[in-house]
């Protein structure tokens, strides 16, 4: 415990620090500053540009959802409705109807494309929304920029004639996320589908991406959702082909949010503070005092201040006069005298310096294990994760949480025989367990 409150209160200090947010008196919110900002706007451009190639397009919808429609959809109404703000007055005015202020778009947006899409012609249809959204947290504790009230984000949504495409869509944007994780921000992730329990409210199936981040927890980075026709029947959502009409439109969604900002600091970082990978980090190189150097053309930069304030900010390469400062491994380097080939080299030697940490720290956490007791030491210790068998059953998991405080992450197919690590029956599934934010 006493770990896990150590590593919290230096994650908090050093986000603070590296001014990525400020207090406010919001309970559970938090102010995104501007160089959080700058960090959420390169993560947004990166993936606005992957999106536009696979043909999203961006729009708008309105952040109040009528009551109606919210409840339209009963496992997702069960679900949201827990954590949801319900506005009923302008002033002193009661409105016509209840509005729910959205804690994700799906009841507005999928009625919403109804009048854009008649026949097989206007599908594939495909839509992104950055926006912000509130989840009250009323069972956990929030945490800065992990569980926060309210969230900036984007929901990916995409419509189809048939499953197969919807599958493939699903599939597209959850290896999309893997790449950012993995090639911009250096961070390995858990790969594979959420337990029927934790996916998203009456999705056929839920491809989610977890990292492992130093107190050794897991934090969901980013999910992907097939919903298939589960939304579009209660929304009314079809499309007609030449000899059969109504058919229902098959639905995926994926979204991914600031809490990405809060992992990077939590995955990358040193006693100085936060280390930013070079793909997103606002400025790649930070210049103090006088230089004759052109990088501006060539690099994002910044200037002014002095060394330690871009340390403390994660900036990863900082030069003073003639010389240079990695921010990964601290090492101060002579510039040379042309030097724009050698901060091209460093910066790609920092983002793959950081992705080998990051691995060997995801490798050297991970544990296959078969003893029932080895699995509640290694997660009750918070010690790592374990990848092990398990039969499909609620009780088996209730009794890791019980025993452990873990949780069952991801799911993936099991290949060889293995009895489940609780029951000791026939294991369905290979699962990651650990303790998780
Ligand atoms: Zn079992």
């Amino acid at each position: 415990m006493e770990k896990n409150n150590t590593f919290e209160n230096f994650y908090i200090r050093a986000i603070l620090d590296a001014d990525i947010i400020a207090e406010t008196v919001v309970p559970g919110c938090h102010i995104l500053k501007p160089y959080g900002y700058l960090i959420w706007e390169r993560i947004r451009t990166i993936i606005d540009k992957d999106l536009t190639k696979l043909g999203y397009q961006k729009a708008y919808f309105p952040m109040l959802i009528p009551h109606s429609l919210f409840s339209r959809q009963k496992e997702f109404y069960n679900s949201f409705s827990k954590e949801a703000i319900f506005a009923e007055r302008a002033g002193t005015t009661k409105l016509a109807e209840k509005y729910v202020i959205r804690p994700t778009s799906e009841p507005v947006i999928i009625p919403s494309v109804k009048g854009w899409i008649r026949n097989e012609k206007d599908l594939p249809l495909k839509i992104v929304q950055w926006c912000n959204i509130i989840r009250w947290e009323v069972l956990k504790t929030p945490f800065p920029l992990i569980r926060s009230n309210e969230f900036l984000w984007h929901e990916c949504y995409s419509f189809h004639a048939n499953k197969k495409e919807c599958d493939n869509a699903t599939k597209t944007i959850y290896l999309l996320y893997r790449n950012f994780m993995v090639n911009y921000l250096a961070i390995p992730v858990f790969t594979g589908l959420k337990p029927d329990r934790r996916k998203f409210p009456a999705a056929e199936y839920t491809f989610a991406l977890e990292a492992i981040v130093k107190n050794c927890r897991s934090v969901q980075a980013a999910t992907s959702h097939s919903l298939g026709t589960n939304y579009s029947k209660p929304f009314d959502l079809k499309f007609n082909i030449k000899g059969k009409k109504n058919n229902p439109v098959y639905v995926s969604c994926a979204g991914l949010t600031t809490r990405l900002i809060g992992i990077i600091a939590m995955v990358h970082n040193d006693e100085k503070g936060i280390i930013l990978p070079p793909k997103i980090a606002p400025y790649e190189i930070a210049v103090i005092g006088r230089t004759n150097i052109k990088l501006k053309n060539t690099f994002r930069c910044c200037s002014g201040k002095n060394k330690d304030y871009w340390i403390v900010h994660g900036v990863p390469i900082v030069i003073d006069g003639k010389k240079l400062t990695r921010r990964d491994t601290l090492e101060v380097i002579e510039l040379e005298k042309d030097p724009k080939k050698q901060l091209i080299e460093i910066l790609k030697d920092i983002t793959s310096n950081l992705a080998k940490r990051a691995k060997e720290f995801k490798k050297s956490h991970t544990f296959e294990v078969v003893d029932y007791s080895r699995l509640c030491d290694i997660i009750g210790k918070q010690k790592g994760f374990c990848l092990s068998a398990w039969c499909g059953s609620v009780d088996c998991i209730s009794r890791i949480k019980k025993d452990s405080n873990g949780s069952l992450r991801i799911i993936n197919p099991i290949n060889k025989k293995m009895s489940c690590i609780v029951c000791k029956k026939k294991g369905r599934y290979l699962g990651l367990f650990g303790q998780s934010y």
